[in-house]
C-alpha cells in the first residue's frame, strides 16, 4: 500500500487527497492506514462505491482489510464531512465541495455511478414546504436523485 498506489495519482488528485486529509485532522478524525485507503480509492474511481467494491478493491493491497473495518472507516469519513452515503444505491462517493457544510441535492447516474452535486436553494426550499404541508418534520441531509447522465444518454443515443 502507499507509494505505488499514490504515484499514480494526478497532480490535482493529489492536490485533493492533502486537502480531504487536513480536512479530515481538522475535524478531529485521524486519518488512519484503512481511511486513508478507502479516501484514495474513492478519488482514484471518481464514482459511487459500495462498501464491497471498495473492498475488493482494497484486498490486493491489504489483506487485513475487512468489511468491518471499511465500513467504520467509511462512518469517519462521513462524520468528517468528506464522503457522502447514498441511500438509494448504498454506496459511498468524494463529496465534491467539503469544506463548507451543505445540505443540496446528488443527481445520480445509475448505468456509470457518476454523481453530481447540485445545491439549489429552491429545491431544499420545495421540500422544507412539502413537508410541512403533510405535517413532515423531515430529516436534514441531501435529496438524491437518480436517472441517467448526460454522457450516458449520448452513448446510449449513438447506437
Ligand atoms: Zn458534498
Ligand atoms: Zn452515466
Amino acid at each position: 500500500m502507499g507509494r505505488s498506489h499514490t504515484e499514480r495519482l494526478s497532480v490535482a488528485q493529489q492536490r485533493t487527497l492533502e486537502r480531504l486529509e487536513t480536512l479530515c485532522r481538522t475535524r478531529g478524525q485521524r486519518l488512519t492506514r484503512q481511511r486513508r485507503a478507502v479516501l484514495l480509492t474513492l478519488l482514484t474511481e471518481a464514482r459511487a462505491l459500495s462498501a464491497y467494491e471498495l473492498l475488493a478493491r482494497l484486498r490486493p493491497q491489504d489483506g487485513r482489510s475487512t468489511p468491518a473495518g471499511v465500513y467504520r472507516a467509511l462512518e469517519s469519513l462521513i462524520h468528517a464531512g468528506v464522503v457522502h452515503r447514498l441511500e438509494s444505491t448504498r454506496s459511498f462517493i468524494l463529496c465534491e465541495h467539503p469544506e463548507a457544510p451543505h445540505a443540496g441535492q446528488l443527481l445520480i447516474c445509475r448505468a456509470c455511478g457518476q454523481v453530481v452535486e447540485a445545491e439549489d436553494p429552491r429545491v431544499a426550499a420545495a421540500t422544507g414546504r412539502l413537508g410541512e404541508r403533510l405535517g413532515f418534520a423531515l430529516d436534514p441531509g441531501v435529496v438524491e436523485l437518480t436517472g441517467v447522465c448526460g454522457r450516458c444518454r449520448l452513448q446510449h443515443s449513438a447506437h
